[in-house]
């Protein structure tokens, strides 16, 4: 008996002493931030968000082992104004990004204008040293590459896609790329050097993933690893699409490998967190940067209406997840709405970053409720436009506010009891509609038109480029 009170005691000294040491080196060392983003990934394909067909048990750990997030948004339905949101913490409507780039070697305006403050600019006069590894997306000119955005490192491709095995790639100079086609032919970038890859692409950067966390171990570092699967085209090894033999549809069980890759990588990237004891001083995000091109690349939205590309929950809803084990209460599941924005907005918290009062953030940080789970995340609105269709969404506790397209009078929805936004409540519910289109209105004060052609004024820039030269 007394053996064990002696070793009761003996524990509980231990836990108090870990736990004090604990709470003095949260108090005095931010921790590391990795974020994966998957490219254009089903609300639904994910275990922790009900898919059986796609095993990811991987990416499901991050939600056990930390919260999920049923009400996740992204700020935009397509791949490059969501990423431009992320990577600066602000809507891309109020400076200007709002479409797809197009594949510009020689066009600076063509990305975030450098005004705008990234992630990795925010976090480096705090000691942080920032990579990103796969899709960049944010403009192909020189002054918008990575490694001029703030980031310290990066490994992957400028455009908006890639072919994933290696023999595909047969453009050495990705600035010989003439549009965004061809720029999925390109060797892939170490910094600003073409290298030849012998890996399927998703392979090779989770592996350079883990590399990266192996050799800044000591540093304090910012991970955006950035896959560009399961976005099209479909390809996989057989490694992956042997494990779904069960699969009948050939696009959907190419998609599943797809999806089963970047799962792998998830866990590769875990372990090697775990390997280099950084597990407990690491905040892990997991999200899509949009919604499903369901007929695209046989992605499932699930119960939520339509996909990539639009206002419906369907483009901007997405799976999304965060853990930091020890310090984020394990097995949340967090229905508020929260949105992609909010990354930045933590990350600066948790880091002490200094922000640009002139371009404020649009997030908020996420900390003191994820690690109270009795607090409620504060009430507010989210919003969308797409200029080009004249389309709007507007969020507000269970209401939504759609307007499809220009010319198209506003819908609203209760999207508690209506997931799938099929019954419009406008006629019962106008006080409410009209609240939230208020909302929009003020928004939408501060907003800009797009500063560059996007990707479908291709033709329209291409003859206007040879007309001028
Ligand atoms: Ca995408």
């Amino acid at each position: 008996m007394n053996g064990f009170r002696r070793f009761d005691f003996i524990a509980t000294i231990a836990v108090l002493w870990a736990t004090t040491l604990h709470a003095e080196r949260s108090q005095t060392r931010p921790p590391n931030f990795v974020v994966i983003m998957a490219d254009d990934l089903g609300y639904q394909d994910v275990g922790f968000n009900g898919c059986t067909t796609i095993p990811t048990p991987h990416i499901d750990s991050l939600a056990f082992n930390g919260v999920k997030f049923t009400n996740g948004y992204v700020a935009y339905p397509v791949c490059g104004p969501s990423r431009a949101a992320f990577i600066t913490g602000r809507y891309g409507q109020r400076f200007g990004f709002e479409r797809n780039p197009q594949y510009r070697p020689t066009d600076a305006n063509m990305g975030v204008p450098p005004e705008e403050t990234t992630i990795a600019e925010a976090l480096a006069p705090v000691g942080y040293h920032s990579g990103i590894i796969g899709k960049w997306h944010l403009g192909a000119h020189e002054k918008l590459h990575p490694l001029s955005c703030g980031f310290d490192e990066f490994f992957g491709h400028l455009g908006g896609g890639h072919r994933y095995m290696p023999e595909d790639l047969t453009i050495q100079d990705s600035d010989q790329a003439k549009d965004e086609s061809e720029s999925y032919l390109t060797w892939i970038l170490r910094n600003r050097k073409p290298v030849r890859t012998t890996k399927y692409l998703t392979d090779e950067f989770s592996d350079e993933a883990v590399s990266f966390i192996d050799r800044n171990r000591q540093e304090r570092f910012f991970l955006f690893l950035s896959f560009n699967a399961p976005h099209t085209p479909l390809q996989a090894t057989a490694k992956y699409l042997d494990r779904f033999d069960h699969i009948p549809n050939p696009k959907r069980r190419k998609y599943a490998a797809m999806v089963s890759a970047v799962d792998d990588g998830v866990g590769k990237v875990l372990q090697g967190l775990r390997d280099n004891g950084l597990i407990e001083k690491t905040l892990v995000f997991f999200l899509s940067d949009n919604g499903g091109p369901e007929a695209d690349n046989a992605s499932n939205n699930g119960p939520l209406r339509a996909g990539k590309g639009s206002v419906y929950e369907g483009g901007w809803r997405v799976p999304f997840a965060v853990q930091w084990p020890g310090q984020i209460a394990p097995g949340q599941v967090r229905d508020e709405p929260i949105i992609s924005l909010d990354i930045f907005a933590t990350m600066a918290a948790l880091a002490s970053a200094p922000i640009d009062s002139v371009h404020p953030l649009d997030g908020i940080d996420l900390m003191p409720s994820l690690t109270d789970p009795a607090q409620s995340l504060p009430a507010r609105s989210l919003f969308l436009r797409k200029f080009d269709t004249g389309s709007w969404a507007v969020r507000q506790g269970d209401y939504k506010m759609v307007i499809p397209r220009k010319g198209i009078d506003p819908q609203l929805f209760n999207l508690n009891d209506d997931l799938g936004e099929n019954n419009d409540v406008t006629q019962d519910q106008s006080a409410q509609l009209d609240n939230l289109d208020e909302s929009r209105q003020t928004w939408m004060k501060d907003l800009v038109d797009p500063r560059f052609e996007g990707l479908i004024h291709t033709k329209a820039y291409q003859a206007r480029f040879k007309k001028e030269y």
